[in-house]
């Protein structure tokens, strides 16, 4: 079990999942996502440089149809959707996802800190 399965079991959502988006597991599913679709899937004219996570139902294991691939500001949209409140969540499972800090990029977070110590 990784450290950010274990830490998310124990209730500490956000340290969990900023963990998990520094992960080589996510990098690697961030960057399949991105090398899929290189277009952003919602405006289609822009280079697509994020993955937003569709669903957080397998969260830590994604499936291919659970991450959306947009460029900047269609993510930035999409979250500033949430953060107004205008987009109620009318299905069940939404909750959950409230826990969440609702980054679903590395590079919106931690890809700084871990640019600075590579070569
Ligand atoms: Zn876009
Ligand atoms: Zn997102």
């Amino acid at each position: 079990m990784h450290l950010y399965e274990q830490l998310w079991s124990e209730g500490q959502y956000r340290r969990a999942w900023s963990l998990y988006l520094a992960s080589p597991e996510w990098r690697i599913r961030h960057g399949e996502c991105l090398g899929r679709h290189a277009w952003c899937q919602r405006c289609h004219r822009y280079r697509a440089s994020q993955a937003h996570h569709v669903t957080y139902a397998r969260r830590f294991h994604e499936r291919p149809d659970d991450l959306l691939a947009l460029c900047h500001e269609c993510h930035r949209r999409t979250h500033g959707v949430h953060s107004r409140g205008r987009a109620r969540h009318h299905h069940g499972s939404g909750s959950e996802q409230m826990h969440l800090p609702f980054r679903c990029s590395p590079s919106e977070s931690v890809a700084e800190d871990d640019q600075a110590t590579s070569p």
